[in-house]
């Protein structure tokens, strides 16, 4: 057979090829703009071009700093065909992260949306001396210093390029994972890792994508690639869909309804916004079949919810290192005659993608059954699984067995079907008078309480029990709860010993730059609640 590499150059050209009279539309300023796919790959070959004259070559790497756009799509198919790297800097870093990132990965240009200028600056200035180029997308009256327009770079060059080929094992894409504690770690992804991620996840029972659908990613492009959603979506040809900065839900709510988005995916916070809007407005999305969500686990009550909206909910899991769909829950037909066993099932994380092989273990790292109440920690290798962490020698050696197996540093639990639930992750697993108490289980009967909008729950280190759970709530509106209620109607769900000790009232939960809830930060604020004296 053919030994012809596995290379994001191949989706462009089928696409271009099979698909040209297809869109990409983005929300550009106030309006949408519109691009067919042979318009797009002609924007693409311009800007290959002009990536060359900036003097980027293969290996070098270019830094993304934008929000999902047209402009930001064209960027991760020019940069890794020219055989450079495309590192999707996420926005919401701070800027000691962002500059951290820009060094450590040593980018030599960074392309920056028009609004994100001012958010940029500080990181800039954290590294003045840094010798690289800057790339302004869109309209605006404010540069940075010695930038230059896009749009400027673009008009000035030919449409079409010479795709150069190179080995499949090459470096395309670079992500830095949210990093919870310490500085961020990078994972490069090859051309062979993303096409034959694209292609697993463009599965019936995975995100089961195809040319009919209208895909709109919520999940940012800079969080691991949009979840492989722009690959698998011109590989077979969907429309494209991107919201810019409106993220806010009444923005996300009409771009569905206008563009007529049939497949969406995101972190579970997203929709739980949209949900509450289209309650309110009493409307419905009656095009959107699913959304993926993943990214933190997804209460079964946002899943019911959605149903109820008509909106399939297809719950997924996965992680930066593993570019990053790792599990998604499609019905099997295992528990067609088992309702029961289908009922619990069906809000867990799913069953394992075909390119990604798995273990469960314990403490000494033996094998733990399957036997869906066993519980061990999860380790991962696979055909876009990373085998280390991008110039990290110290990193890769705390996560990476020898022989490949990655700690996932995820609790779970796996059934006889093949059904992965994840209990927790190890650090926030609460252990309370020798008995481990799991966060996600007790945020999920919380967020299933009508007056509960969302909820986090972590451990305080406690002089008695060595730590005691606490949940940080935020409250519908028109709702009013004190702690007892809430503590009360727990304690109605759960033993006393895994019931919060505390509830505390929130406006806002802190979040990650993805949108997951810091609990780091919620241990710090609290960490001397229970302090003696
Ligand atoms: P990141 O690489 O930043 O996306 O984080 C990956 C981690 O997010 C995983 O190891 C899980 O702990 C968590 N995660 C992702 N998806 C889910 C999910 N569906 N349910 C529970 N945890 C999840």
């Amino acid at each position: 057979m053919s030994e012809q590499p596995l290379a994001i150059r191949a989706i462009f050209e089928h696409a271009m090829r099979a698909h040209a009279h297809k869109y990409i539309i983005s929300r550009d300023g106030d309006a949408v703009v519109r691009f067919t796919y042979a318009q797009f790959g002609r924007r693409v070959a311009q800007l290959a071009h002009a990536l060359r004259k900036l003097g980027i070559g293969p290996g070098d790497r270019v830094a993304s700093f934008a929000w999902n756009g047209h402009r930001h799509l064209e960027l991760y198919f020019a940069v890794p065909m020219i055989g450079a790297v495309l590192h999707t800097v996420n926005i919401r870093l701070f800027p000691d992260q962002v500059a951290f990132v820009l060094d450590h990965a040593g980018d030599r240009a960074v392309f920056v949306d028009a609004s994100l200028v001012k958010a940029i600056k500080p990181a800039i200035a954290l590294n003045p001396d840094a010798e690289r180029a800057f790339v302004v997308m869109g309209e605006t009256s404010e540069l940075l210093a010695g930038s230059s327009r896009y749009e400027e770079l673009l008009a000035a060059e030919p449409d079409t390029y010479d795709w150069p080929e190179f080995d499949e094992r090459s470096a395309a894409l670079l992500c830095y994972t949210s990093a919870t504690t310490g500085d961020p770690k990078g994972v490069l992804y090859s051309h062979r890792s993303t096409y034959i991620h694209a292609l697993s996840i463009g599965l019936t029972d995975a995100m089961g994508i195809g040319e009919r659908d209208r895909v709109l990613p919520v999940v940012p492009l800079f969080h691991v690639n949009a979840w492989g959603t722009p690959f698998v979506s011109l590989m077979v040809g969907a429309d494209f869909i991107m919201p810019m900065e409106r993220l806010d839900p009444a923005g996300l709510v009409e771009l569905l309804e206008s563009e007529r988005v049939t497949v969406s995916a995101g972190v579970p916070t997203i929709w739980m916004a949209v949900r509450d809007l289209l309650r309110a407005r009493n409307t419905r999305l009656p095009l959107l079949r699913k959304v993926i969500i993943g990214g933190s686990a997804m209460p079964p009550s946002l899943m019911d919810d959605l149903e109820e909206l008509g909106i399939r909910a297809i719950h997924a899991w996965g992680m930066t290192e593993m570019s990053p769909v790792g599990t998604l829950n499609v019905d099997s037909s295992a528990a067609d005659d088992k309702p029961e066993l289908r009922r619990k099932e069906r809000y867990t994380q799913g069953r394992f993608s075909p390119i990604v092989s798995w273990r469960l273990v314990d403490e000494s790292g033996n094998d733990v059954p399957a036997d869906g109440t066993s519980r061990g920690e999860l380790l991962v290798r696979g055909y876009a699984v990373a085998r280390e962490y991008y110039r990290n020698d110290a990193a890769t050696a705390a996560g990476f067995e020898p022989d490949g197996w990655f700690h996932t540093g995820d609790v779970a639990t796996i059934d006889p079907y093949g059904y992965l639930e994840i209990v927790d992750r190890v650090k926030d697993f609460i252990k309370s008078g020798g008995e481990w108490i799991s966060s996600v289980e007790v945020e999920n009967l919380l967020m299933g309480h009508p007056g509960v909008k969302e909820a986090a729950v972590f451990g305080v280190a406690h002089p008695k029990w060595q730590e005691r759970p606490v949940a940080a709530v935020v409250l519908r509106e028109g709702h009013d709860l004190d702690e007892e209620a809430i503590r009360g109607w727990l304690l109605e769900r759960l033993a006393k010993w895994q019931t919060p000790d505390r509830i505390l009232f929130m406006t806002v939960i802190p979040r990650t730059g993805v949108g997951k809830f810091l609990k780091r930060e919620l241990r710090a604020q609290n960490e001397r609640l229970f302090a003696e004296g």
